[in-house]
Formats: C-alpha cells, sequence, structure tokens
C-alpha cells in the first residue's frame, strides 16, 4: 500500500535504536526524510547512515536529550518545518511504589510527559498552518493495564494520553492527525533490561524471564521494531486522516479485553 507520505519531512526523537529507530525506518521506506535523534552520538549518526543508505532518504542526525530544553531546541533549530512528529524518550526504571520520592515523579513526566508536549507545541502550529500534520506519540501498554514495578511510567504516560485525548481533537479540523502508539513487549534493550530485572528479583535466569512473559502474549513471540514501525507509519499516512486521538495497542493480543 503506497501510505502517500514520500518527501514529507519527520522528527523521529529517540531513535538510535529500539521502537524510535523501527519508526524512522519505516517512515523511510515511504521516502519520508528525517530528522533522528538521541543522546548518545556515535550510535547516532551510524544509524543515520545505515538508514540513508538503505532508503536514499536524507537523515539528519542530532545528537541531545530530548528531556531537556536544550537539546529540544537544538532538535527544532535543525529540523526547521516538518509534516511528521514521532515522540518518544527512555522509559522510567522500574521500582517499588514506596520508594519513589518527588524528584523522580518529576523525572518521569519531564521525560514522558512534558517533553512530547512541549514538541507537539512546538512542531503543531506549522502543522496548522500548511493544514496538513501527523503526530505518534510513543507511550505504553502500561496505559492501559498497568505493570506495578513501572508505576513511574503508568503515572506519566496516563497524564500524556489525557492530554493528547484533547488537543486531539482541537487540532484535527486542521488536517493534523495525533494519535498514540501503544507497546506491549517488543524485542529492544529496554525489554532485555526489564527480563534482566525481573530474573534478578525473582531468582531466575534471563531465559526463563523473557519465557514467562513470552507466555503471555497470544501472539507467542515479543514484537520487533519493525512491527512497531509499519504500525507508526500507517498512522502517518494519508489513509489515517480519520484516525484521531486513539489509543492503538500494539501487544500481541496481551491484553484480554473485548475491546
Ligand atoms: P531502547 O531500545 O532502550 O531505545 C531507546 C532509544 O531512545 C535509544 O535510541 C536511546 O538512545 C534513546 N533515548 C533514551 N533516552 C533518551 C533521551 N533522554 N533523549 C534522547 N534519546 C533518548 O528502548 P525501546 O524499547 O525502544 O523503548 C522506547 C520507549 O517505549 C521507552 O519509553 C520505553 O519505556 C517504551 N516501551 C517499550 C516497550 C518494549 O517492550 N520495548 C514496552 C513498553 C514501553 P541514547 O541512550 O543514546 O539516548
Amino acid at each position: 500500500m503506497d501510505l502517500g507520505i514520500k518527501d514529507k519531512r519527520a522528527i523521529v526523537c529517540a531513535a538510535s535504536k529500539g521502537l524510535g529507530r523501527g519508526c524512522a525506518e519505516a517512515l523511510a521506506a515511504e521516502g519520508v526524510s528525517l530528522v533522528i535523534n538521541a543522546r548518545g552520538e556515535e550510535a547516532l549518526h551510524q544509524t543515520a547512515r545505515d538508514i540513508a543508505d538503505r532508503w536514499n532518504v536524507e537523515v539528519i542526525p542530532v545528537a541531545g536529550d530530548i528531556t531537556t530544553e536544550a537539546g529540544r531546541e537544538k532538535l527544532l533549530a535543525a529540523a526547521g518545518s516538518v509534516d511528521i512528529l514521532v515522540n518518544n524518550a527512555g522509559g522510567p526504571p522500574p521500582g517499588h511504589w514506596t520508594d519513589w520520592t518527588r524528584d523522580d515523579f518529576i523525572r518521569a513526566i519531564d521525560a514522558n510527559l512534558l517533553s512530547a508536549v512541549a514538541m507537539m507545541q512546538a512542531c503543531v502550529p506549522g502543522m496548522i498552518e500548511q493544514g496538513w500534520g501527523r503526530v505518534v506519540n510513543i507511550t505504553s501498554a502500561a496505559v492501559r493495564s498497568p505493570i506495578a514495578i513501572l508505576g513511574l511510567s503508568n503515572t506519566a504516560r496516563t497524564g500524556l494520553t489525557g492530554f493528547v485525548a484533547g488537543m486531539s481533537r482541537d487540532v484535527a479540523p486542521q488536517g493534523v492527525v495525533v494519535n498514540n502508539l501503544l507497546p506491549g513487549l517488543h524485542a529492544t534493550d529496554r525489554a532485555a533490561s526489564l527480563d534482566s530485572g525481573i530474573a534478578s528479583r525473582d531468582g531466575i535466569s534471563i531465559e526463563e524471564a523473557r519465557a514467562r512473559r513470552q507466555s503471555t502474549i497470544p501472539a507467542g513471540t515479543y514484537g520487533d521494531p519493525s512491527d512497531f514501525g509499519a504500525a507508526c507509519a500507517f498512522l502517518c499516512s494519508q489513509q489515517a486522516r480519520f484516525i484521531i486521538g486513539q489509543n492503538l495497542m500494539l501487544d500481541g493480543g496481551a491484553l484480554n479485553v473485548t475491546i
């Protein structure tokens, strides 16, 4: 299917690996030129070269921390006006609800709520002006099905979900389509580090921790960044114009609900 977004321009945040990279790859495959971001410069530059070589599109890497104002300003200055924005950042660490301090909450809210809001505030007015835009926020399945040890993530991301519910409807009349994409378990470094945390907590091997988590997924395996990227590219497509303010679960059926 031609998604109709060839020659559009996108910012993909936190995209040197994992789900952000999956989204960047899938957009590049549709002929979208990219400005990608992550903190680690070397991996980011390598990813930019790989994607540009593979898909023959322009890919500009801008190293910086997306959770800081300075990191965002640098990224936005390099990108200029864009048609598509994919918001992403690292996830907060696991822990126990009794231990989290105000500072822990502020860090999580900065990373997984306020950074995405700031990027939308910076990019969406330009999209409104041109009468076309797409925003995908990478959140988490934990928004619909909480994971107790990821309470910092549950808290910050449900805040973003509430913001997007209202804002997406406000900008839809101007041709801007804003949605959230909710990863369940996908095989990335983040998933591997959570597997390893569970293994040491429960005194089991990492393989066993992963097998246990995998057994909760009807599709039978962890997802991968290309599954995730394909869904992201579709939400950025022309065909997605009637999908407004939705929360698309990409979890291999793990959430056992009727709707
Ligand atoms: P990942 O494989 O660890 O990749 C994270 C990417 O984000 C890397 O490119 C990393 O590069 C970049 N990054 C991290 N913090 C950043 C920051 N402050 N500023 C800019 N770039 C940053 O993680 P992932 O699995 O793709 O996860 C992406 C998001 O989805 C996370 O918020 C995660 O919590 C959430 N999620 C993932 C899963 C899953 O199963 N994978 C499930 C639910 C939710 P640098 O470290 O070099 O900055």
